[in-house]
């Protein structure tokens, strides 16, 4: 398997892909070795992530580099990236006891009755290449806690960080049964599907993540997805300064070059601020830098995959047949490089992709909306419900917006953003289950009722 890197197209590795067999080993492996981490008391299996936590920062300029060669980001977004995933494993170091520690909802009487929570067992983190560090330790750092082996399969865009993570955790004292990388494609990811495993924790498309549902449906085991989104974003028409909303709605679309989960992938704008608006979000735009990810100064560097510079190609092409206008942008950059210019796309309605199915790039469509009842029309226009966005000065406003969307998360005057201790899910074709919070730590054990007499 060939590690490119998508800034330069030069490969950088060649890695073995584990074949059926060897990852049958590593199987047998975790299973053997996952009772014991289950019996080491919960304290010391907290304090080998302490340790995790420690050793990312410490190694964090290596780890960003290698990072940003992969798949693209800008080097300051992949230190981002590596702090953010420090704060996530900072709440799980320190609320995992308070959800994991057994329960007593009756101490006293005839019949004393008390929660104890026991790991699911060994199971599989199928994972995704746009936020390796974020999406990963959503899911194996409270698995680990929680007791569970994890067989981990990074993305086949992610590799090398995904080995660096089994490196640093096996430093951290997770023995090396315990948590395992597979490496490899959709193959790899399959032959798990094949395991008896006890649970499945998926992370990347809707395509996959529905594959994934239907194969392990018979298993009667639990089965997570945290999938894509179409996310809306909409500008009322009381903001007041529509400059500085222009910017933070072109952040929430660009970040990680438009590639990540909740990224703002569409934006609806009140008639009457409709034109200022546009104006300072291209304005804005065209000043970002694009280029080569190392470069302090590049806001916008590569897509991770050659193959989505048809996507927003397509995308584009489509919107501009049916009648939109790109005010920016609209083509691959540079000649060397997954490079994609930042898009502005406006006229647009929801007969064009680009409104209705997800991006995943610097492109961004916006439409005129001439009231809060045609917005909230439009953004629930969509399989998809992650998470949807509006700013507004009047919260009771925004407020009932809100409560109509169908989604996961929504946000008053900010975007694209997650909290550790707020539960991530996404409704419809954007998952199923949540994790982060402390549900996201109840995630990975299963509950055993002690009926107590004498
Ligand atoms: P993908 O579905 O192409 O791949 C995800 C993983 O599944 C990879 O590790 C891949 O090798 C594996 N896989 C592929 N075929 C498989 C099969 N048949 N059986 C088992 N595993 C298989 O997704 P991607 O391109 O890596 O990720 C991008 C997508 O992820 C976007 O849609 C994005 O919105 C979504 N995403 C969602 C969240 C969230 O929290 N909701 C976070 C990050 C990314």
């Amino acid at each position: 398997m060939q590690i490119i890197n998508p800034a330069t197209e030069e490969v950088i590795r060649e890695i073995a892909e584990d074949s059926q067999e060897i990852i049958i080993k590593k199987y047998q492996a975790a299973l053997d070795g996952q009772p014991a981490w289950a019996a080491v008391p919960l304290h010391q299996r907290i304090a080998c992530i302490s340790k995790f936590y420690q050793l990312l920062e410490e190694e964090k300029k290596e780890l960003a580099e290698i990072l940003t060669s992969e798949v693209g980001k800008p080097l300051q977004q992949s230190y981002n990236e590596l702090n953010g995933a420090r704060n996530r494993i900072e709440f799980f170091i320190k609320n995992a006891a308070k959800w994991l520690g057994d329960e007593w909802i009756e101490e006293e009487g005839a019949t004393r009755e008390k929660i104890v929570y026991e790991p699911l067992g060994v199971i599989a983190n199928i994972s995704a290449w746009n936020y390796p560090y974020l999406v990963g330790v959503n899911v194996f750092i409270p698995a680990l806690i929680g007791g569970n082996a994890v067989l981990y399969k990074p993305s086949e865009y992610a590799t090398l960080t995904g080995l660096q993570i089994q490196r640093l955790l096996y430093r951290s004292g997770i023995p090396e049964n315990v948590f395992q990388v597979i490496t490899g494609k959709g193959a790899a990811g399959q032959t798990l599907l094949e395991l008896p495993l006890n649970g499945y924790f998926f992370t990347g498309s809707y395509r996959t993540g529905k594959y994934i549902a239907e194969h392990t449906a018979g298993k009667l085991v639990p089965v997570q997805l945290e999938l894509g989104g179409k996310d809306p974003l909409y500008v009322m028409d009381d903001v007041e300064d529509i400059r500085v909303v222009a910017g933070a709605a072109l952040e929430g679309a660009v970040y990680n070059n438009g590639q990540s989960c909740c990224a703002v992938e569409r934006i609806y704008v009140q008639e009457k601020i409709y034109e200022p608006f546009v104006q300072a979000f291209v304005e804005q735009a065209r000043k970002m830098p694009v280029g080569d990810p190392l470069d302090a100064k590049t806001e916008i560097g590569p897509l991770s995959r050659k193959e989505q510079l048809k996507t927003l190609m397509e995308q584009v092409t489509d919107a501009k047949l049916k009648g939109a206008e790109i005010l920016l942008g609209g083509k691959q950059a540079g000649a060397k490089g997954y490079f994609f210019e930042p898009t502005v796309v406006v006229n647009t309605n929801h007969n064009m992709k680009l409104m209705t199915e997800e991006s995943f790039g610097p492109v961004i469509g916006i439409q005129k909306v001439k009231d809060d009842q045609e917005a909230v029309q439009l953004m629930k226009d969509t399989p998809y419900g992650l998470t949807a966005a509006v700013y507004s000065k009047n919260f009771d406003r925004a407020e009932a917006v809100m409560k109509q969307m169908d989604t996961g998360t929504v946000y008053w005057n900010c975007c694209d953003r997650v909290s550790a201790g707020l539960p991530w899910s996404g409704r419809k074709n954007s998952g199923l289950g949540a994790t982060l919070s402390y549900q996201g730590i109840r995630a990975f054990v299963q509950p055993k009722a002690y009926h107590l007499r004498g």
